[in-house]
């Protein structure tokens, strides 16, 4: 262990994660997050107790409002909502697009949404298919692919015809971490309703979103909640807009009562209406050991780590890899919990370094991304992952 590990007051916590023990380097947990040891017992239990015990009884005793309990949860640990906010429901993608849906049919008569060139493929081709299919327009942000979306660059981009902004908190190459107050607060100056997609930051960097004002959120559960490959993803309404929002999928689990079995569809009250089907029960399962142990510890020491984490691995970097470039924020407060560092031969070696059981991510154009998952993830992991990257880069270079 080098001395930063023996520091660490959370360093305890990587044994609770399946496969700690081996020498593999993972550095992908904003990919997908280990699992927990605890999971595979929640697992074993929910099969053999509640799905194989209770059979179709577990839904009125507790599976219909897991999407609710669980959202709460995620609320109150994470994002600094208060509860009656935040359902679990589909894949972030299919929520973003209902979440954009909402937001939209919020400004009547506007014609723009806005978004930036770098925010993750998803977000960009469902803002595109919501724009066909409402009639708006994309005004597209240019960022510098090493940071993300400034005050500066937002202003630019929003007038009185913008109705939706969308917007990651925390950019899935650069790590650039947005300023949410601010951004918010210039796209309401405008008129203008914001989603965030806070994919890349929940679990890692902690957020209050009511007290930012956000209107709406989507996330994702497999990354640093590590709820297991596919696990379903989460959307934040704010209070204030959940009487006004309608969403496009108009599925009876998100109908006001869905065992009357009615003859037309009437929204449920609250933040349920955005539910569409039959809840994702048993991948809700994972991401409740993450919570309760990221409650335990409390978002701001998880924080603290992944700094710590990210400030270790630009400095390893710059140390043993001084032929490589950053192209993540260097200061701290702009930074999420990954660093991305780039070379020209960085597509080749991140296949070899996946041969050697060290699993960083390759981003183009050049980039090795280093997930650095807090709670999981040692210090003398990364040193050990960087000290790979040097000998394959050196295997590679003539
Ligand atoms: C990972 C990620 C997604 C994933 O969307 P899925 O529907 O789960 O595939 C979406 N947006 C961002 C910003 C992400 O980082």
């Amino acid at each position: 262990m080098t001395d930063l590990d023996a520091d660490d007051p959370l360093a305890h916590l990587r044994d609770h994660f399946v496969g700690t023990d081996s020498d593999l380097v993972y550095l992908d947990g904003n990919s997908l997050g280990r699992p927990l040891r605890v999971t595979g017992e929640r697992l074993r239990a929910f099969v053999e107790q509640e799905w194989g015990g209770r059979l179709i009884r577990g839904w009125d005793e507790s599976w219909f409002l897991m999407p609710e309990v669980v959202g709460d949860e995620i609320g109150r640990v994470c994002l600094g909502a208060a509860p009656g906010q935040t359902v679990v429901g589909d894949s972030t993608t299919v929520l973003l697009y209902k979440a954009m849906r909402a937001a939209v049919a919020l400004r009547p008569g506007r014609t723009e949404i806005v978004v930036d060139r770098d925010n993750f493929p998803t977000d960009r081709y469902v803002a595109d298919g919501v724009a066909r299919e409402c009639g708006l327009t994309l005004r597209w942000i240019d960022v510098d692919t090493s940071a993300g979306v400034t005050a500066e660059l937002l202003a630019e981009a929003v007038g009185e015809q913008t109705a939706l902004v969308v917007l990651s908190h925390v950019a899935y190459r650069s790590a650039w971490l947005a300023d949410v107050p601010a951004l918010t607060q210039l796209a309401h100056d405008a008129g203008a309703v914001v989603l965030w997609d806070l994919s890349h930051s929940v679990g890692s960097v902690p957020m209050a979103l009511d007290a930012w004002d956000v209107d709406l959120a989507v996330g994702c559960t497999y990354k640093y909640l590590n709820g297991g490959p596919g696990a379903p993803a989460f959307v934040y309404v704010a209070e204030r807009l959940l009487d006004e929002v309608t969403q496009p999928v108009q599925g009876w689990m998100g109908a006001t009562d869905p065992f009357l079995m009615g003859p037309t569809y009437a929204p449920a009250g609250g933040v349920r209406r955005m539910l569409s089907g039959t809840p994702p029960v048993v991948g809700m399962l994972g991401l409740q050991d993450m919570l309760a142990l990221i409650d335990e510890v409390g978002m701001d020491a998880v924080r603290a780590k992944s700094v710590a984490l990210t400030e270790h691995a630009i400095a390893t970097s710059a140390d043993l890899l001084p032929d490589t470039t950053l192209a993540s924020p260097r200061d701290a407060e702009r930074r999420g919990g990954h660093v991305t560092i780039n070379h020209p031969l960085m597509r080749e070696a991140t296949a070899e370094l996946w041969r050697r059981d060290v699993i960083p991510d390759y981003r183009d154009p050049h980039g090795l991304r280093l997930g650095l998952s807090p709670l999981s993830t040692s210090f003398a992991e990364v040193t050990r992952g960087l000290e790979t990257v040097r000998e394959v880069l050196d295997g590679l270079t003539p």
